[in-house]
């Protein structure tokens, strides 16, 4: 199946000429695994967002969820794909074989996800909410929470949710005030409202299990008082069957720019609206100890926001090979020098300028495509790495790598969206083609899970420091050890390592500069600025490293395509990797001008 939602070839490329994930099989986790396994979970995934996903795109977009009679009602169609999804396994690919799971390599699984956030962002975000949810379970809570909660979410019969934000707390998490009073039975009562919950309500499934963010009263104030809470829909009896509502009302729906198919919520907790043994206040359940809950969720932000970049990845890659197809049949003007007006005219593609703009989406798609499967292959190695050192090494450099795979996709595949707009002209500013929503959905991922100055500042104000500075000094190590490989490889390759080595140089000497003020206000005023400049540098490594492979491909082996590669190398490293310098002298400046600017002043 060829679809125009990811290529194939370049998955073959990244997964197996450049990653080897088949070397994974090698591992006991994954010993039932093969080439065969991991090409049949790609081809069922790309079929089923070809023939489920991807036929109501547009109309989950046009019409929207609404809420009548208290009920959410939203196309059909939505629920007949999910039930298709629900019945592969998939959302337990991942998974413990325990519970149901196929133990399938992270790396892989990410891949085969891509093919339905390409197809259908806003269907394909419930099953993600549903296994980050699992996810968490799995990770914090306790047998019986597994069985009450993960094992109907991995049958397709429960969703989940994140229910972290609220009105006046976003990007503060410490600001949240939704509280959990302890109760005589071991439960706790909610009571709170809880913002822009994706996936609140619906009926797409037979309950809702919402992760709770909350406070005990008593509790220490900021992040150390917060705790996690699980907290049904429908409460759910010992033996696993529905009970009474729980006290959780839907406010509203949120009316979105884009991802229109996922329903996006106010909630209310503990309203009094149900009635849970006569009282208000919706039962929920401590998952892991107390005012741990902030910890236990960023242990799982890591996988999360690499998610949110993989889905911006996907994002982009369907327009831009949308945009391809179209400059290739579009016929427009002829070359330049060509006085003829009665010779034929050319596909767009034939003009410099539309290929510059197709090259520069190639360069953004499969840069981000192979920056977000490079980390799914650390999160593997993190894993099940045999050496302890190994699996550390892997966790530090995720740690480390995480705030760019979510930050640098979310930027530049949307940038790649753009594009595709332009390449269709007029005709990519109506609706009648897929572009504009792409751009659209897209325009989502530098918000959730983080803003992009959140990412800045996580970047620099923490990551670059950590255990003084031993995650920088792992990534730039690695980044160096292509750079030396490059040297070797002579040629071209060597021409690129000495600019990338020479970027490394500036990311180690500007984090230097701007710690060494001893002024944090000043080092992270242009934090925005480092996260675009180092998530340049390292995107510049991504394709250095696919050149690498490139080169050493057999002669007479899909030349195109190792060409191809190749121009989208050279195109990023002339093209791209060339405005970090000034970003470099910025930063290095010290200066101050955001700082200095004043509130009233605008
Ligand atoms: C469609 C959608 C789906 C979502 N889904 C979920 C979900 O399922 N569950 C959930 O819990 N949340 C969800 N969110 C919430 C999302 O994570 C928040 O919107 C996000 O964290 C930002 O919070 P905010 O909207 O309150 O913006 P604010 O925090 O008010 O930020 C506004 C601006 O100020 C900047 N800013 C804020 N603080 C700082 C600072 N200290 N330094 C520098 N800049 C700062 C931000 O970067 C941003 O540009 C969703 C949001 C949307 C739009």
């Amino acid at each position: 199946m060829s679809s125009t939602l990811l290529s194939r070839r370049d998955l073959r490329f990244l997964l197996h000429e450049w990653l080897d994930v088949c070397r994974l099989t090698e591992r006991p986790r994954y010993a039932e695994h093969s080439r065969e396994t991991f090409d049949d979970v790609l081809d069922l995934a790309e079929r089923l967002a070809v023939e489920h996903f991807a036929p109501h795109n547009r109309a989950a977009d046009t019409s929207e969820p609404t809420v009548s009679g208290g009920r959410v009602r939203m196309i059909p169609q939505v629920k007949a794909a999910l039930d298709v999804f629900a019945r592969t396994g998939l959302l337990a690919a991942g998974m413990d074989e325990s519970v149901g799971g196929m133990q399938l390599p992270h790396v892989v699984s990410a891949a085969a996800f891509g093919f339905l956030q390409a197809a259908n962002v806003g269907t394909s975000a419930y099953p993600f909410l549903t296994l980050g949810n699992a996810n968490l379970l799995l990770a914090h809570g306790s047998a019986e929470q597994v069985d009450t909660y993960v094992r109907p979410m991995v049958q397709g019969r429960f969703f989940g949710t994140m229910c972290l934000s609220e009105p006046q707390a976003g990007s503060s998490l410490a600001d949240i005030t939704t509280r959990a009073e302890p109760q005589d039975d071991g439960t706790y009562r909610l009571f709170g409202t809880k913002m822009w919950i994706s996936g609140g309500d619906h009926e797409l499934a037979e309950n809702i299990v919402h992760l709770v963010l909350a406070r005990i009263p008593g509790g220490p104030p900021g992040v150390k008082g917060i705790s996690l809470f699980v907290v049904p829909k429908i409460l759910v009896g010992t033996d696993g069957a529905l009970g009474a509502r729980n006290d959780v009302t839907l406010v509203g729906l949120n009316h979105k720019m884009g991802y229109r198919g996922t329903t996006n919520t106010l909630l209310n907790f503990g309203e009094g609206v149900h009635r849970p043994d006569g009282r208000p206040g919706a039962v929920g359940h401590l998952v892991g100890p107390a005012h741990q809950g902030l910890a236990q969720m960023f242990h799982m932000m890591n996988e999360a926001r690499i998610g949110v970049g993989a889905g911006a990845t996907a994002l982009g890659y369907t327009g831009y090979l949308k945009s391809l197809a179209y400059a290739r049949q579009r016929p427009q003007g002829r070359p330049v020098g060509d006085k003829d007006p009665t010779a034929p005219q050319v596909p767009i593609v034939a003009h410099p300028d539309v290929r510059r703009m197709l090259l520069a989406q190639k360069s953004y798609v499969e840069g981000a495509l192979a920056l977000v499967l490079y980390c799914g292959r650390l999160l593997d190695e993190e894993r099940t790495a045999p050496e302890a050192t190994d699996r550390e090494r892997a966790h530090l450099l995720l740690d480390m790598l995480t705030p760019i795979a979510k930050s640098w996709p979310s930027q530049w595949c949307l940038a790649a969206n753009d594009l595709a707009i332009q390449v269709h002209g007029g005709y990519g500013y109506t609706r009648d083609y897929d572009v504009e929503q792409h751009w659209r959905d897209n325009r989502l991922n530098p918000i959730h899970e983080g803003t992009h100055g959140i990412q800045a500042l996580d970047l620099l104000g923490r990551k670059a420091t950590m255990d003084g500075g031993a995650g920088l000094e792992l990534l730039l190590e690695t980044i160096r050890a292509t750079v030396g490989r490059a040297w070797k490889a002579d040629g071209e390759a060597a021409e690129l390592a000495a600019r990338l080595g020479a970027a490394v140089d500036r990311i180690a000497a500007t984090t230097r500069r701007l710690w060494g003020t001893g002024d944090p206000a000043l080092a992270l005023a242009n934090a925005s600025v480092y996260l675009e400049a180092v998530g340049h540098v390292v995107v510049a490594w991504m394709w250095l490293e696919q050149l690498l492979v490139a080169d050493t491909a057999p002669p007479d082996a899909d030349p195109d395509f190792y060409a191809g590669k190749r121009q989208a190398a050279r195109y990023f490293f002339r093209y791209e990797l060339p405005r970090t310098t000034a970003q470099f002298d910025l930063l290095d400046s010290l200066d101050s001008t955001t700082l200095d600017m004043q509130e009233n002043w605008f």
